[in-house]
């Protein structure tokens, strides 16, 4: 025998082996059959995300910069250059919400003053009840479920992505409201997740109740859709780009049992 040729030969052989282990793959994936679900999904509406920070097409804008008119309390604060100071009390949304997204950018005041708690205090209240803390957090002592980005006495944030007083920050929220059975008690807690400047600080943290810095937490039964509220707490914290976006989950229709396609393959 030629051994020149039983090189090629040999290569070819392997070659056949290879497409024949490969059809027979293609073969056991059509006998397997496509699996589905049985549920039969409404198509997800479309969303214009916007730019970089949103508004989304779908968002509630609660301040564009222009004025505070979305907000009880809001004609207390000082409104300029598109940015809202936090004095003279808090503000509370004129619409309510339950399940949502909420984007809000704030700073803290250049010029420090005070430390611990008294240093660019204001929150976040989901609800008017479970407060993000806002505080200024860079290189400021104070305990730490009570600084920036903490479920204020019940959850520290897991970094501290704080930046320096007077530079603007996001807090991207995500928040699920508790839901109460008919007497009253907790069927499921409020849940939330923060990002703070784009760093998750908090991953669906379960609150055990609203929060306070008087007395523990606890649950009181309330309605599924309440008003968002902003802390005034002495200090003249700036505000500007807040949006919210009410969740609804996407709900499928089951009219078939999971199981194995009988049709043609149907999902690309
Ligand atoms: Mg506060």
């Amino acid at each position: 025998m030629d051994s020149s040729y039983s090189v090629p030969r040999r290569l070819r052989r392997v070659l056949m082996f290879l497409i024949v282990l490969a059809l027979c793959g293609l073969l056991g994936i059509a006998i397997a059959g496509e699996w589905k679900s049985g549920i039969v999904w409404p198509e997800p509406p479309v969303v214009d995300p916007g730019p970089v920070g949103g508004p989304p097409s779908d968002a509630v804008v609660l301040f564009d910069g222009k004025d505070l008119s979305q907000w009880h309390g809001g004609q207390k604060w000082l409104v300029r250059d598109g940015v809202a100071t936090a004095r003279g009390g808090g503000i509370t949304t004129k619409q309510s919400f339950g399940d949502c997204q909420l984007h809000v950018e704030w700073a803290s005041p250049s010029k420090v003053t005070g430390d611990g708690q008294d240093r660019g205090n204001s929150g976040i209240y989901m609800m008017g009840k479970y407060e993000v803390q806002i505080l200024d957090s860079y290189d400021n002592e104070t305990y730490f479920d009570g600084q920036a980005g903490a479920i204020y006495k019940q959850s520290p944030p897991m970094v501290n992505a704080c930046r320096p007083p007077g530079q603007w920050q996001t807090f991207d929220i995500i928040f699920r409201a508790p839901r109460f059975a008919a007497d009253g008690t907790v069927k499921q807690p409020a849940a939330m997740t923060v990002l703070h400047n784009g760093v998750v600080i908090q991953n669906h943290f379960e609150l055990t109740g609203s929060t306070f810095w008087h007395k523990p937490p606890v649950y009181e039964p309330h309605a599924a859709k309440l008003p968002l509220h902003i802390q005034f707490h002495g200090n003249p914290v700036r505000f500007r780009n807040i949006w919210v976006r009410p969740l609804v989950p996407i709900v499928g229709k089951k009219p078939n049992e999971p199981g194995k396609s009988t049709t043609p393959k149907e999902t690309p």
